[in-house]
């Protein structure tokens, strides 16, 4: 019999192709040739079913604020695991949980659970059309706000479909997205103010709001300029349309999220990802008059919402752990960590001559294949050569230790430490190098 070289996880990816589609549940597991299967992890290291650990960057896409098997959340949800993990009643821990995440943010008079940051995205838009009985909701071209069809559009806009850039198309990401959900979204090109207000002009009418990030991961993990935030606030505000904030996953910049880093208030605002302490989440918190559409005992009740696993107990009680545990101090420690990541990249990306930058904000930085850090999505795109140069990056860093997300971004915990960031400056730098001799 030949003898067999294929690793373990080679062996697991051939059962898993038999069964899943491309193998996989959710396609960012893939890697080239296949990919690779966790059998254990703790703090900020992965260990892979070869047996070989790396240090992770990626935090499950930026949901792992603590990293792996987090001590007190798995204490935690082991006594609640031993107390049931989901009822048709109520539990007590929602509502602390409940409070807890009230008291992180002026504007969140009331919220509610769900179990995913798509969800949390849905729920948002749908709320805001109940409140305001207009259909349409307005976008950042390229923005990721999950699975929602009115929420998915324009998010992998390409150049032979993107339309002009003051005035993008709507660009459907699934096969057979209903011309009329397509009609219903309004697409914004990022951070151009004087483009986006013309096009919100001719909406006003028809615009139940405008569902923002405030640092869009796919438009290239820029910060939004203050002016543009601004625009978009007050306009929203003046013509009653209302402004949602996507902080599924830049909720982590500061106690009470992003939207600190602007002088504004959102009517509402998508959370998800490290709010579930490692666990499926997701929530709706705004203002209170906006949030009572969804209050059952309202006759006629404007947007019933409801979901079998929203609000169960070892969700809230591992959100409620892992976000009591991120207070200040935990902030401000992932965001040091991230300034030194980004001084020290910097520093090797000029050390190393590449065509290469660095963006981010908070506790998440990405690096560029690009001279410039893109101001909008059409600048984030990267062409074939671009693509093809993070894929090196991307391999450097895996080989030698480091999982990134696949766009290069990553995304610190609160249990690395200044010799984590140092070993990813030092491995990017290795990277760059090579990246730099293959752009001359
Ligand atoms: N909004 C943003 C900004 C996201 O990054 C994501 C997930 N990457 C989502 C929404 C959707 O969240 P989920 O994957 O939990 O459905």
């Amino acid at each position: 019999m030949e003898p067999t070289t294929a690793t373990r996880s080679e062996d697991l990816y051939a059962r898993a192709k038999e069964i899943l589609p491309g193998g996989v549940s959710r396609n960012t597991v893939l890697r080239h040739p296949h990919p690779i299967y966790v059998d254990h992890a703790e703090g900020c290291r992965v260990v892979d079913i070869e047996g070989v650990e790396r240090i992770d960057f990626a935090n499950n896409m930026a949901s792992l604020i603590h990293g792996h098997a987090y001590p007190p959340v798995v204490e935690a949800v082991s006594a609640q695991m031993r107390r049931g993990s989901a009822f048709s009643l109520g539990t007590e821990v929602e509502i602390r949980f409940a409070e807890h995440m009230l008291s992180r943010c002026d504007v969140f008079e009331k919220i509610r659970f769900v179990n995913s940051g798509t969800e949390a995205v849905m729920g948002a838009l749908k709320a805001a059309r109940a409140f305001t009985g207009r259909p349409k909701v307005a976008k950042v071209e390229g923005a990721y706000h999950g699975l929602y069809d009115y929420a998915e559009v324009s998010q992998t806009a390409s150049p032979d479909r993107w339309g002009p850039a003051e005035r993008p198309n709507a660009v459907p990401v699934a096969y057979g997205t209903p011309e009329r959900a397509l009609a219903d979204v309004v697409v914004l090109p990022f951070n151009d103010i004087d483009g986006s207000l013309a096009i919100l002009e001719e909406q006003a009418d028809e615009l139940a709001c405008v569902l923002l990030d405030v640092m869009p991961h796919r438009v290239g993990l820029n910060p939004a300029e203050p002016a543009y935030v601004e625009a978009l606030r007050a306009f929203t505000a003046e013509r009653r349309i209302l402004l949602v904030l996507d902080e599924v996953i830049t909720f982590r910049g500061q106690v009470g999220g992003a939207q600190k880093w602007y002088h504004i208030e959102p009517d509402l605002t998508a959370l998800g990802k490290m709010i579930g302490g490692g666990f499926p989440v997701g929530a709706i918190a705004g203002r209170a008059e906006v949030m009572e559409v969804m209050n059952p005992l309202n006759s006629p009740l404007l947007f019933p919402h409801s979901g079998t696993f929203s609000a169960n107990p070892v969700t809230m009680t591992a959100g409620l752990t892992a976000m009591s545990h991120f207070d200040e101090a935990a902030v401000a420690h992932v965001n040091d960590l991230t300034l030194r990541a980004k001084d020290g990249i910097e520093a090797a990306i000029a050390a190393s001559g590449a065509r290469a930058c660095v963006t981010g904000g908070g506790s998440m930085l990405r690096v560029h294949i690009k001279e410039h850090p893109p101001r909008n999505y059409r600048e984030a795109y990267l062409d074939a050569e671009e693509r093809k140069l993070i894929r090196v990056l991307l391999a450097h860093l895996f080989d030698a230790g480091i999982i990134a997300i696949n766009t290069c971004t990553m995304c610190m915990s609160t249990v690395m430490g200044v010799e984590e960031v140092d070993t990813l400056i030092a491995m990017l730098g290795e990277g760059l190098d090579h990246v730099a001799q293959l752009q001359r």
